[in-house]
């Protein structure tokens, strides 16, 4: 009888202490520890152990669906061999994510179709499945949003989105020049991760050398460097587009072609 009070009151004390997972797995568990012969210490090891991997799937899906991202590939999905330049063994550390701890960034750069945000995508799951809350932004996501975040007043809300995550992804910057207003966004961005030591990782079909063409003047590109690179690694990707690669394969379009356009976005037209 005493027993049963105790096992009642244990059900009930997992429930206030929102201990869902251990509850549900109570019965087995003690099963569990009946069949076995479990010390009790072990039961409560396994039973805890549960309640603890359950809270950290809702998390990591929580994230997840907060996270922006634009597809779910994995790193173990990219085909490395069809992008030689890429060194696969730097990737492979970098999903071990000391980068993060570091807080350091990550830059991508190379011409489109190269797996640049493929790659910037599987580093942020990688972040992601470790427990980090992420957000993943395109540059012209982010001045589109800015610009009605303005418009309403919520600025300062939209910056704080921005500096909340631990890992910051913003993708495609140099697609679209920017005006003053958004540059000084970006670069209070870039700056308050800078001082609050979180990472980004950033992705861009422009060199270094030719932000100053997306910027407004030559102190805010230097300004913006500064930060994003005290600390980085840098990854140039060369080579040509993955999907112009799958295009030729199909024989949709010959090596000289695909060399002429160079870009993803020009594929249909020579398809
Ligand atoms: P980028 O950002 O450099 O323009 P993406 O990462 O968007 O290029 O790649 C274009 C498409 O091709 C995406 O669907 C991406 O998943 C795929 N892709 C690119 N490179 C590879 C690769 N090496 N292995 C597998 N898929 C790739
Ligand atoms: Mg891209």
């Amino acid at each position: 009888m005493e027993a049963e009070v105790s096992y009642q009151r244990v059900r009930s004390q997992l429930e206030t202490l929102d201990l869902t997972t251990a509850l549900m797995e109570l019965d087995n568990a003690l099963e569990r520890a009946r069949v076995d012969e479990l010390a009790p210490t072990q039961v409560l090891e396994q039973l805890l152990a549960l309640e603890i991997s359950a809270r950290h799937d809702r998390r990591v899906s929580t994230h997840l669906r907060f996270a922006g991202l634009p597809f779910r590939k994995r790193l173990e999905d990219f085909d490395f061999s069809a992008q030689p330049s890429i060194d696969q063994g730097l990737i492979g550390r970098l999903s071990a994510l000391t980068f993060i701890d570091e807080a350091s960034n990550v830059l991508f750069l190379g011409p489109p179709g190269v797996g640049k945000t493929a790659l910037a995508v599987g580093l942020g799951l990688c972040a992601l499945e470790a427990g980090h809350r992420i957000l993943f932004i395109s540059c012209h996501d982010l001045v589109k949003r800015l610009r009605k975040a303005t418009r309403l007043g919520r600025e300062e809300r939209f910056l704080d989105m921005l500096l909340r995550p631990r890992l910051l992804i913003l993708d495609e910057i140099g697609y679209t020049s920017l005006e003053r207003p958004e540059a000084n966004f970006l670069f209070e961005v870039i700056a308050k991760r800078y001082d609050r030591e979180r990472s980004m990782i950033v992705t861009s079909n422009k060199s270094w050398s030719a932000w100053g063409e997306i910027l407004p003047d030559q102190v805010m590109t230097a300004a913006i460097l500064d930060r994003l690179l005290h600390r980085s690694v840098t990854i140039n990707i060369q080579g040509e587009s993955y999907r112009l690669r799958d295009h030729r394969k199909a024989g949709l379009l010959t090596r000289a072609a695909s060399n002429e356009k160079g870009g993803e976005k020009e594929s249909t037209s020579v398809a």
